[in-house]
């Protein structure tokens, strides 16, 4: 567990070290703006539609919602080498972010500023191997699939290892995972169950959400960052700002 820790704020440390041009760029303001259901991007992030460990759901491409900030592009990234050292199996597959420019993006309410990304969650067939989702299907809180002609269950580990990557990042600090609460109930239980870092788990407890005004989210994950250090005037985060998370969306290190 120290390793990954280590491992993500290196990372992290040279993205922020090759982020930032320095006070003296005269360029328009870049980055995430407004909020994510009313907001921006400039200067986004082209992510690659296939890479180490993920690859993107195909109409992902045809709509053009590859982008996002460089923060939520590289966390998603880690997200996915992780999985593959951790737990090795079939690509992540990920859906929308947001547009080039951001703005509105159609079947979303928010996913306007860079700073949201659907992921569809990892798998596994009747038989125990963990399958490429080739599909967002839906799951019950046992784990099982409940769509129409669906065979497969919920990967608790695979999807429990990439919730904590999510959850130990300190740039970009993550606000939410939304996700249904009998599914955030079956992750939690089982890394208690696993001697599970209590901090890792309580900070989860809080970013995993079963939204009150859209779908319950039972077939994805749908992830939300903070506006990042480097950032448009005018980024705003809606409520709550949790207690970890500075005013410039930097998360405090959990300790060991
Ligand atoms: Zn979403």
């Amino acid at each position: 567990m120290r390793r990954i820790i280590a491992v993500a704020a290196g990372v992290l440390a040279v993205i922020a070290a090759g982020s930032w041009a320095g006070p003296a760029a005269a360029a328009p303001p870049e980055g995430t703006s407004g909020s994510p259901s009313h907001g921006a991007l400039a200067g986004a992030f082209d992510m690659p539609l296939a890479g180490a460990g993920y690859r993107f759901y195909g109409p992902v491409a045809q709509r053009q919602a590859h982008y996002a900030t460089l923060e939520l592009a590289a966390l998603i990234a880690r997200a996915a080498r992780v999985l593959r050292r951790e737990v090795p199996g079939p690509p992540l597959v990920l859906g929308d972010m947001s547009a080039e420019h951001g703005g509105p993006l159609r079947h979303h309410a928010s996913h306007q500023s860079g700073r949201d990304i659907d992921v569809i969650f990892l798998a596994r067939d009747p038989a125990g191997a963990a399958v490429e989702a080739a599909r967002f299907v839906r799951f019950d809180g046992a784990g099982r699939c409940v769509s129409e002609g669906c065979e497969v269950r919920f990967d608790v580990e695979r999807n429990w290892w990439f919730v904590r990557t999510l959850v130990v990042s300190t740039e970009p600090a993550v606000q939410w995972i939304f996700v249904s609460e009998p599914l955030a109930k079956l992750l939690l239980d089982w890394a208690r169950a696993q001697g599970e870092h209590p901090t890792i788990l309580a900070r989860a407890r809080r970013l995993l959400k079963q939204p009150g005004d859209s779908a319950p989210h039972d077939d994805h994950f749908h992830v939300r960052i903070y506006c990042p250090p480097r950032r448009a005037a005018g980024c705003v985060d809606a409520k709550p700002r949790w207690p970890w998370v500075s005013a410039d969306g930097r998360a405090a290190p959990i300790g060991r």
